[in-house]
């Protein structure tokens, strides 16, 4: 398995990094808390030590803090689009899917694409004009008109490969049926299946939040369990549904749901890499029942390249140690391994989006 370093990377959700050199320093893009969190709590986090000793490496110095950030400040200074390719090169990350509904991390398309070294596409967010909707109070029906005639408009501009909900911020994952609005959830629930609709006419596949996430998410309402009753209705037919960020830290079940559902598939953003000591086991549990041309690799990168780079290097080094106990202990022959490795981190999300 010793070749696999150059096995090329499609990360399947993941945001835009800034597109100029910045003087925040790293460990502040190093943290999902939306509160303050002092410097020094996350830089006592695994996932900043991580980071200093991957970048050591690549630097090819010793892992010293200081050193360190001052040789990478001294690279995205001099010449910061040298600096990203370098990153790209280094885990040979090839494509990225850019989920463009975070406002932090919002750049300009051109100039993004002009500084990225890999071949972009995007997933819309539906709640950016669901949220909208909802705080202006527009009636439904009115609402279902605009979110077709909204998506519609995106789709012939911007031709997105994914639509993507985060539901599981704003009211949950128990989608219900509803005859009328009762309130919020209602209004969303109702939203949500329309979108589901809309991503059957266009053939696209749904994202759907259901994981941890940053501190303003209710991790109890997001346990991708909680969607059973609509991938049991008419609503969910047909319908391909990937489960962002791997239903963390509830991993078996999202890979159960892929077991049980053929329109169900499972994204392993995030958790690798913040999840840190979690990335192995979590991966572990999808692999207990998920066939493996259903995973799909992504790293959640935002705000700075090093994330994105940090989750290519995390998954080909988690995967390798899976990969290599199951042929050592005779459960897949290596011919399976490399298979599955390759699947995994790139040609699963191409042959879903049907991206050539
Ligand atoms: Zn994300």
């Amino acid at each position: 398995m010793n070749d696999l370093k150059d096995v090329p990377v499609l990360d399947n959700h993941s945001h835009f990094f800034k597109t100029r050199p910045y003087d925040a320093p790293l460990w502040s893009s190093l943290t999902l808390s939306l509160n303050d969190m002092p410097e020094q709590q996350v830089k006592n986090t695994l996932l900043y030590h991580d980071m200093i000793a991957n970048l050591s490496s690549l630097f090819d110095m010793p892992a010293q803090e200081e050193i360190v950030l001052a040789e990478r400040r001294r690279r995205m200074d001099s010449d910061y689009p040298g600096y990203i390719r370098e990153l790209f090169t280094d885990v040979n990350l090839r494509w990225m899917l850019i989920d463009i509904g975070l406002a932090k991390s919002s750049v300009d398309f051109t100039e993004f694409e002009s500084i990225c070294p890999a071949s972009v596409s995007y997933v819309y967010r539906s709640e950016t004009l669901i949220d909208d909707l909802w705080k202006r109070q527009i009636p439904i029906d009115a609402a279902i008109d605009l979110l077709h005639k909204t998506i519609a408009d995106v789709y012939s501009s911007l031709h997105f490969v994914a639509i993507k909900s985060i539901i599981g911020y704003r009211t949950g994952l128990r989608i219900e049926p509803h005859k009328k609005v009762t309130g919020e959830k209602s209004y969303r629930d109702i939203l949500f299946k329309e979108t589901a609709g809309i991503c059957r006419e266009l053939n696209v596949p749904f994202h759907v939040h259901a994981a941890f996430g940053e501190s303003n998410l209710d991790l109890r309402e997001n346990n991708p369990l909680h969607l059973k009753d609509f991938l049991d209705s008419s609503d969910a037919e047909g319908l391909k549904l990937v489960l962002i960020h791997g239903g963390y830290p509830y991993t078996f079940e999202a890979g159960y749901l892929a077991a049980m559902y053929p329109g169900i598939y499972v994204d392993i953003s995030e958790f690798i890499p913040f999840a840190s000591m979690g990335m192995r086991r979590g991966v572990e549990d999808i692999l207990s029942m998920c066939p493996t041309n259903k995973i799909l690799y992504g790293s959640d990168g935002f705000d700075v390249p090093e994330t994105h780079w940090l989750g290519g290097r995390s998954a080909k080094e988690t995967l390798s140690v899976i990969i290599m106990s199951l042929v050592e202990r005779g459960k897949i022959t290596s011919k399976y391994g490399q298979l599955m490795y390759h699947d995994i981190l790139y040609r699963n999300s191409l042959t879903l989006h049907n991206i050539r």
